[in-house]
């Protein structure tokens, strides 16, 4: 399809926790994935991709097919670009290379069109859960990713499930509350970046949510998981509100 003519300039996804053993999701993605090099012109997954990585030394064949998937979607046009999330923040240079798509920093500012949109992978807003937020700290600092992946690969595969494991067990509906986002963290950073507004993902409760504040209307933009139908925002400047959500043709 010849560029500009697409319906989407950008799709934002994320949160697809892409894992090897879960065929139903994978069909998914791909499907998703041919939608996508015909429809959009650029495409946003704002971490959470792979359900959990513990380094690029551990590509091992079904993850790099999956790089071979995106790497086809820039080869064919559109443009790539990857946050990493809570479980998938060890990504780095060699398996952005094998995919082709271009690593954002978390948070980051991008411009579409005349609207200044702030893409966070979202987990930086959970601030009532004070043990994520100590986590988050601890781990995103670069001294941690050099010594972390000094670690034997099978030292760190067994720390990553662990870890896993720990927050199945933890998942309650308290603990939803707490892992949910705070307003205050929100409007904060809107102040901070001059954005009115933001798109992220990581609570997987998919919603435009607009709130009043120092700067006017903020709005966010909450993406969903892949579980069932995934929720998918995509920027299309022909609408009124150019911002849209819904569940695009991913699925038949
Ligand atoms: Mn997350």
């Amino acid at each position: 399809m010849v560029e500009g003519l697409k319906t989407y300039k950008a799709l934002f996804i994320s949160d697809l926790h892409l894992h090897p053993d879960d065929k139903r999701l994978g069909e998914l993605f791909d499907r998703f994935l041919k939608w996508a090099t015909e429809n959009t012109e650029s495409l946003y997954i704002l971490g959470d991709f792979f359900h959990a990585w513990a380094g690029d030394d551990a590509t091992d064949a079904w993850s790099a097919s999956i790089a071979r998937q995106i790497k086809r979607l820039t080869q064919a046009g559109v443009a790539c670009y990857f946050m990493p999330g809570n479980r998938d923040f060890l990504i780095g240079d060699h398996f952005s290379a094998l995919a082709g798509w271009t690593l954002l920093p978390d948070p980051c500012v991008q411009q579409f069109g005349e609207h200044r949109v702030l893409l966070t992978h979202g987990d930086r807003y959970c601030t009532r859960d004070v043990k994520h937020q100590c986590f988050r700290r601890l781990t995103r600092g670069w001294w941690f990713r050099q010594a972390f992946l000094k670690l034997s690969l099978q030292r760190r595969q067994t720390w990553v499930n662990q870890l896993r494991r720990y927050r199945q067990l933890h998942h309650t509906q308290e603990a939803a509350y707490r892992k949910d986002v705070t307003q205050q963290a929100v409007s904060k950073d809107c102040a901070r970046y001059h954005v009115q507004t933001v798109i992220h993902g990581h609570t997987h409760r998919p919603m435009c949510v607009q709130s009043s504040g120092s700067q006017g209307v903020y709005k966010r933009y909450v993406l969903s998981d892949w579980d069932d139908t995934p929720t998918i925002l995509g920027y299309n400047t022909t609408l009124d509100e150019p911002f849209y959500m819904g569940d695009l043709s991913c699925h038949d």
